[in-house]
C-alpha cells in the first residue's frame, strides 16, 4: 500500500450499479500541490496506482482502483467563477453540477451540456465527454470547454486546450481520468431567460415511429428525447413518448412565474429505503410500470412550460433510487449505432423485447457531431440506454448478443456505463484507442493512473 503519511481512509467503493466493489485508500486532495503529493505515493513502490473520482456517478468500475489511491476532487480548490461578457464559467473539477447549475441560473446562464442527473461534477464531466439531450444541437460537453487544468503522474499541473496540447486535451476529455487529474475546467455557458422548458410530447405507437419523428424534427428543438417501452411486443415493439423541448422565455411564463423567471429549486422528493429485497424491478412490476407511465403520457401535447429539474433530471427526485435494484445492483447498457444501422438497432430493440429484459429507463437519443477525442463515446448516430438488474438471469449472454450486434453496426457502447464489457470488443469499438494510447503514455509511462474499468478493459 502506497505511503501516504496517514491520510487518506480505506473504503469499499462502488459505481452508481452498485456491482463490483473494491477497496482503496481514498484521499480528498484540497490543492494541486496534494494532488501531486497522492500521485507519486500511488507510483511509489508497492503502489497500486490512482485514479481521480467525482460523485461516483458512472455506472461501473472507472472511479474505482483497488488497493490503490482514489482521489475525491471533492475539496479541490473550491471555486467558481463566471465571465459574463465573455459568456464562459471556470470551476474546480469537484464542483457539482447541481451547484453549478444554480449559481449560472441566478446570473442567467445554464450549463452546456447536462446529464440526466445534476449529482457529477465537472471534472467527471470533462473526463466522460457527458452528451446530454441536446447532443444533436450542442454536441457532448468537452465540445465547450475551452481549457483545462491538469495535474499529471509527473507531479506537473499543466493547462491543456483545444489550442494547447490538442493531443493531450482531447485525450482528457473522454479519457476517463487515465491521463491526469483535472483540477479545473474553463467552459461556455448559453444564456437562458428563464429556469424553465417548453416542452412537446408525443406518444409513438412503435420504434420506426420513433426513429421517423426524431429524425425529421430534431433539428427544431434544442433538446430531444424518448423514453422507450421494452417490454411491448409485437407490432408495439419499441412504442415510446417523445419529449421535445426548448428553454421557456419569460413571456411563456404563467404569469405568477414572470417575476422571478429563474427562480430554481430543484427538490428531493422521496429517498428510496437502505435495504430492498432482490427481485422488487422483475418482468412483471416493470412491464406495469412501463404500460402506465405509456398509457399516462399525452397522446400529443404542445408548450408545457415544465421546470428545468423536472425535465432534465427527473430521476434525482428520488435520492438513492439505484437501491430499488437490490443487494444485486443495476447494470446500464448504452450503446451507439451509425446512421444507417437502423436495422441493427431494429434488432436489438427486438432481441432485448423478446428476451423480456425488464428495464423502466429506456431512453434513445438521437446524436449529432461528436468531437475529436479518442475516447470519447458519441458519434452521429442512434444511441440506447437501459438499465437491467444486474442479477437477471442471462444478462451476460444477452449483453454480449448486443455487443456483437453493436460492434457489426460499426457501434460502440459507453465506457462510463459499462461494467462487464471483454476488451476485445471495446479494443474494436474504439479504432482511435491507439493514438490515445500514445498521449497516455507520453504523460504517464509507468501507467501511475489506472481504475479498475482500465485493468478489466486493458486500456
Ligand atoms: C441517473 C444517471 C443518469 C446519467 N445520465 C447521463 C447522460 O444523460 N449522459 C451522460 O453522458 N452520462 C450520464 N450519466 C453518467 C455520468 O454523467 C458520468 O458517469 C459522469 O462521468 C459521472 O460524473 P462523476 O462526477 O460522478 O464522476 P465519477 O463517476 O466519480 O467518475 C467518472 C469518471 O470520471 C473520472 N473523473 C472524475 N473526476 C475527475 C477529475 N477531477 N479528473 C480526472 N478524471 C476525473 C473518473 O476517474 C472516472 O473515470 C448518468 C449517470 C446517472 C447515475
Amino acid at each position: 500500500m502506497a505511503d501516504l503519511g496517514g491520510a487518506g481512509e480505506r473504503r469499499l467503493l462502488t459505481g452508481w450499479g452498485r456491482t463490483a466493489p473494491t477497496a482503496a485508500t481514498v484521499v480528498r486532495p484540497r490543492t494541486a500541490a496534494e494532488v501531486a503529493d497522492a500521485l507519486r505515493a500511488a507510483a511509489a513502490p508497492g503502489g497500486r496506482g490512482a485514479i481521480a473520482r467525482g460523485r461516483g456517478r458512472a455506472y461501473g468500475d472507472a472511479a474505482q482502483c483497488a488497493g490503490g489511491i482514489v482521489l475525491d476532487c471533492a475539496d479541490l480548490a473550491p471555486g467558481l467563477r463566471l465571465d459574463a461578457d465573455a459568456g464562459t464559467a471556470t470551476a474546480s473539477a469537484g464542483t457539482g453540477l447541481a451547484g453549478l447549475t444554480a449559481h449560472l441560473l441566478a446570473r442567467g446562464f445554464f450549463v452546456p451540456v447536462t446529464p440526466g442527473t445534476r449529482h457529477v461534477t465537472v471534472g467527471g464531466a470533462v473526463a466522460a465527454d457527458i452528451h446530454g439531450k441536446n447532443h444533436h444541437a450542442d454536441s457532448s460537453f468537452g465540445a465547450h470547454v475551452r481549457s483545462l487544468r491538469l495535474v499529471t503522474p509527473d507531479g506537473a499541473e499543466r493547462t491543456v486546450g483545444p489550442d494547447r496540447d490538442p493531443d493531450l486535451f482531447w485525450a482528457t476529455v473522454g479519457g476517463m481520468g487515465l491521463t491526469g487529474v483535472i483540477t479545473e475546467a474553463t467552459f461556455d455557458v448559453p444564456r437562458v431567460a428563464t429556469s424553465a422548458v417548453r416542452v412537446d410530447t408525443d406518444r409513438v405507437p412503435d420504434l420506426d415511429a420513433a426513429l421517423d419523428l426524431m429524425a425529421a424534427t430534431d433539428h427544431r428543438y434544442r433538446y430531444t428525447v424518448c423514453w422507450i417501452d421494452l417490454l411491448a411486443r409485437g407490432a408495439a415493439t419499441g412504442r415510446g413518448v417523445l419529449t421535445r423541448a426548448h428553454h421557456a422565455e419569460a413571456a411563456d411564463l404563467p404569469p405568477r412565474a414572470r417575476r422571478d423567471p429563474l427562480r430554481y429549486r430543484p427538490r428531493t422528493a422521496a429517498v428510496a429505503p437502505p435495504l430492498v429485497p432482490p427481485g422488487l424491478l422483475n418482468r412483471w412490476t416493470v412491464r406495469a410500470f412501463n404500460t402506465a407511465y405509456h398509457a399516462r403520457a399525452p397522446r400529443r401535447e404542445r408548450g408545457r412550460v415544465q421546470s428545468l429539474s423536472g425535465f432534465f433530471h427527473p430521476l434525482d427526485a428520488v435520492a438513492g433510487w439505484n437501491r430499488l435494484y437490490g443487494p444485486h445492483g443495476l447494470v446500464q447498457y448504452q450503446f451507439a449505432v451509425p446512421f444507417g444501422a437502423e436495422d441493427e438497432l431494429r434488432r436489438i430493440v427486438a432481441g432485448l423485447s423478446a428476451a423480456g429484459a425488464p428495464s423502466f429507463l429506456t431512453v434513445l437519443k438521437r446524436f449529432g457531431a461528436g468531437t475529436p477525442a479518442p475516447l470519447s463515446f458519441p458519434r452521429p448516430g442512434w444511441t440506447l440506454a437501459l438499465d437491467l438488474p444486474a442479477d437477471l438471469p442471462g444478462l451476460a449472454r444477452l449483453l454480449r448478443a448486443c455487443d456483437e450486434r453493436v460492434l457489426a453496426a460499426g457501434g460502440r457502447i459507453y465506457l462510463a456505463k459499462d461494467s462487464r464489457a471483454a476488451p476485445a470488443a471495446v479494443h474494436a469499438m474504439y479504432p482511435d484507442l491507439a493514438a490515445w494510447r500514445a498521449v497516455r503514455d507520453r504523460v504517464d509511462p509507468d501507467r501511475v493512473l489506472t481504475s479498475d474499468l482500465a485493468r478489466r478493459l486493458d486500456l
